[in-house]
This record gives structure tokens, sequence and C-alpha cells, in this order.
């Protein structure tokens, strides 16, 4: 598009006429932004980039599929449990046009244009895939209906529908069934336990959160789910799902353990949505495969969040969907500012926090370490529910876990983030009170 005024001629033109109009000083045409999906990571772009940008250079709109304005998904759980009010979810855009209920359906990069569901046709200078992820579902006998849908009383947990499907399933009576011991999956025990409800959690692995946390931890943190009245299952998958009028009435565990419950929720991982870039060619190996810039292989199109795969690395957390949002931010304003900056994807962030409850959990970097180079400093305390343990090598802190007592957080997570031997006794790191 032209900044061109309409009408005027140049003086001493063609025609050597002078213009009659006064001419009109040059508007600068705003660079187009346009971003599927209005996530966590999509809301966090764009009230950056329009922060960063002067006023009118740039128009930022987001394509969301979902019926809501952006909203903090991490919340989910603690919303479940009723510890959020739904309005402390909202996400700010910093004056982004929010396309609620729009999804885009395909992508012509050459073209640079959008066609949303409804059949709409947009043009872009610049687009952003932050599509997010899409819960797995397990392969279980039982799971779905004749009809192929999930039998009445089972949900996934990713959006405030599925919250709100849930939360009704759950008042309704009966114990609940919550299927994966993930963080989502422990987050998720604690909130509806939280509600009154009877929860068991079915996990196959021989430890909760075994991506973070060691067999201490993970003990810690059992016993404070019992406390809270959830019934853990270790070791045994979900084998099938029983009912059969269309609605669960139970699960029945893989060493034939019945479990009668009338609400189920499956926290078995996700999977990054693809499809849309896949559609359009662009490279896709589990993510949408960006390059350190968040570019991904084709031009003007970049993807951040759950949806993308840096260097084989997915990272499923907001933390790091922000992490990105903020530096594809900062180099496009950059770059519309007419400063140079090479977007550089940061590094993966180590924290991992559960925020679902009452169960505090943290852990660091190498957590779950345990080679002949590594020195592990813990200190567990049953009574108080609280575990805490550093991991060392060559005296660096690589990795930390902190169960129950999360006041040393910032401590060591920055001692594990800088790689530097801690200034003081690493037991006092840990504690935290007494650390310079
Ligand atoms: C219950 C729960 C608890 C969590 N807890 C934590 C936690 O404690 N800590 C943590 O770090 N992370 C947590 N996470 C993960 C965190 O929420 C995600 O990492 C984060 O939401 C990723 O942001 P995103 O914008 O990439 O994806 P999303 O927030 O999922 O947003 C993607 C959006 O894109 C939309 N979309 C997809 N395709 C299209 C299309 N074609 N057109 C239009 N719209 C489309 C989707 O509908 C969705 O609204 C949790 C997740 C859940 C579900």
């Amino acid at each position: 598009m032209s900044g061109a005024v309409a009408g005027a001629r140049r003086p001493g033109g063609a025609t050597g006429v002078r213009p009659a109009v006064r001419a009109v000083p040059r508007r600068r045409v705003p660079h187009r932004i346009a971003v599927v999906g209005a996530g966590m990571a999509a809301a966090r772009f764009a009230r950056q980039v329009l922060a960063l940008v002067p006023e009118g250079r740039v128009r930022v709109t987001l394509y969301g599929a979902e019926p809501y304005a952006p909203y903090n998904r991490a919340l989910l759980a603690g919303l479940l449990g009723g510890r959020y009010p739904s309005g402390a979810l909202a996400l700010p855009t910093g004056g982004a046009v929010v396309r609620t209920g729009t999804e885009v359906v395909a992508v012509d990069p050459d073209a640079r244009t959008l066609r949303t569901a409804g059949g709409e046709s947009a043009a872009y200078d610049t687009l952003v895939l932050a599509t997010g992820a899409a819960p797995v579902l397990p392969d279980l006998p039982g799971l779905y209906t004749a009809s192929g849908a999930l039998k009445g009383g089972v949900h996934p947990l990713r959006t405030l529908g599925d919250r709100a499907r849930i939360t009704a399933d759950a008042r309704a009576g009966g114990a609940a069934v919550v299927v994966g011991g993930g963080v989502l999956g422990v987050g998720t025990a604690q909130a509806l336990a939280g509600t009154g409800v009877v929860v068991h959690l079915v996990h196959s692995g021989p430890y909760l959160m075994d991506r973070y946390l060691d067999a201490g931890a993970a003990g810690t943190v059992r016993r404070t789910l019992a406390s809270l009245g959830v019934t853990v299952h270790h070791d045994q998958g979900a084998a099938e799902v029983l009912g059969d009028d269309g609605r669960i009435s139970g699960f029945r565990l893989s060493d034939g353990t019945r479990i009668d419950a009338r609400t189920a929720v499956l926290a078995c991982g996700v999977r990054p949505r693809t499809g849309l870039a896949r559609a359009a060619g662009l490279a896709v190996s589990t993510g949408v495969v960006v390059d350190d810039t968040l570019a991904t292989s084709a031009p003007h199109v970049y993807a951040i969040g759950d949806c993308a795969e840096h260097r084989n690395l997915l990272h499923g957390r907001a933390e790091a969907a922000w992490e990105q949002a903020d530096a594809l931010a900062a180099a496009l304003a950059a770059r519309l500012s007419g400063t140079r900056a090479e977007p550089r994807c940061p590094a993966p962030p180590v924290l991992l926090r559960l925020v679902a409850g009452p169960l505090d959990v943290a852990a660091f970097g190498d957590s779950t370490a345990s080679c002949d180079d590594t020195e592990v400093v813990s200190l567990a305390d049953a009574t108080r529910g609280t575990y805490r343990k550093l991991v060392l090598r060559a005296g660096v802190p690589v990795g930390a876990i902190l169960v129950g007592d999360l006041t040393a957080v910032g401590e060591v997570g920055d001692a594990v983030t800088r790689g530097e031997p801690p200034a003081g006794d690493a037991l006092d790191l840990l504690v935290g009170e007494s650390y310079p």
C-alpha cells in the first residue's frame, strides 16, 4: 500500500501547474501483524510490541478460535479449585484488535493472506503463529461413545470451557479420577480435592511429576496430596473406561482395581497444534520448526509458544512462551523503529512452578541428575511436608527442587541460573533465611 495522497500533484511537474491543494503530510501506513491464536503467547506478544513501537506504526490483530478474550491458562486448575475468581485470569493485550471465536483455517505465505472459518480473507505484513497445543487423549478402551465423542463426564483440561464442564460434572456428585501424574494432573487433583470431591490420581509411572522431581520429592508431594484427600495409584495405568450408557461410571486399572467415578480429567500431555502451518507448507517436525530468530521456514512468518519447536525442543510452559513472545516483540519493534536487532530465541527457562493450590512445588534445571560427577545436598522434613534439594557439579548449582516451603525460591533459582558457586554454605542457600 502507498502512503501517497490521491489527487496531489508534484510542484513543477509535467504541467508546470502548482497544485491547488496544500501538500498533506505523508501518512505512514501501519505495519499489519496478524497473530493466529489469542492465548498466552499471543497476548504477551501483542502487549509488548504495541508498547515498544511508536503509536500508529503497527496494527496487531489476534485471531482466537476460543470464544474468550486472552486469559492465563496456567491458572485454570486454580480456578477449578475456586482459588481465583474468573476475572483474575484476564490478560492485557495493549490495545490489539482481538477477534474471538475466529478460527484461521488457511494461510498463504506467498500472498501474505489468511482466511478465517467464516470465509473472511485478510492481508498481513508479518504473521505470528501462536496456536498453542492440544491435549493428548490416551488410547483407552471405552473412552469414546459409539458416535466418536468422549464419554459423558470425561474431559481434558485446556480451556475455560473444559473447566466449566468439569466443574458442572464434579458438582453433580460422585468421585473424580485424574489420569496422569505430571504437573497438570497433580495440580488438577489437588484443585478438585479442595472443592470437597473424592479424587483418585492414576499414574502409570513410578512416582509423580517424574520429569522434574526425584523419588524423595515425589514422596513428599504424594503425602501432601493424601492429606488433602487424594488417593494416588502408582505404577498402574488406567486400562479401561467403564460405563455403557454413554457416560462414565468408573475406571478399571491395569492391576484389576476398579474405581467408581462420575467425572474424569485426562492430563496425559499435549501436542503442538501444527495443522495450519503444515497445510501452508511450513517446516513442521513435532512442532512448527523455528530458528534462533523464531522465524519459520516461510518469509515473514514466525512461531512462538507451545506450537513452536526450537532446536528440537518443545517447552509447553507459560514462562517459555512469554520469553519467546518478548524476544520476538523486541526484535520486530526494533526493526519497525528503524533499529537493527536480531531476535534471539531465549535459552530455555529453568523453572517449573506449580500454582494450582496449597501444594507448593518448584524445580530448576538439572533437578533429577544422579551422576558420579554431581554432589547432592538435601533436607527433608516429613512432619512439615517439606523437601529441599540442591544438585551441584564441581561446586556449581545446576539443579534444585523445593517442595512445601518456597522461602528460598528466589535465591535458589538465581544460583542455578547464574551457574556460579554459592557465596555461602549450600545448606544455607536451601534454607533461605540466613543466606547473604
Ligand atoms: C490447566 C493448565 C495448567 C498449566 N499450568 C502451568 C504452570 O503452572 N506453569 C507453566 O509454565 N505452564 C502451565 N501450563 C501451560 C501453559 O498454559 C502453556 O504453556 C501456555 O498457555 C502456552 O501459550 P500459547 O499461547 O503457546 O498457547 P495457548 O495458551 O494454548 O493459546 C493458543 C490459542 O490458540 C488458539 N488457536 C489454535 N489454533 C487456532 C487457529 N487456527 N485459529 C485461531 N485460534 C487458534 C487456541 O484455541 C488457543 O486459544 C498449564 C496449562 C494448562 C492447560
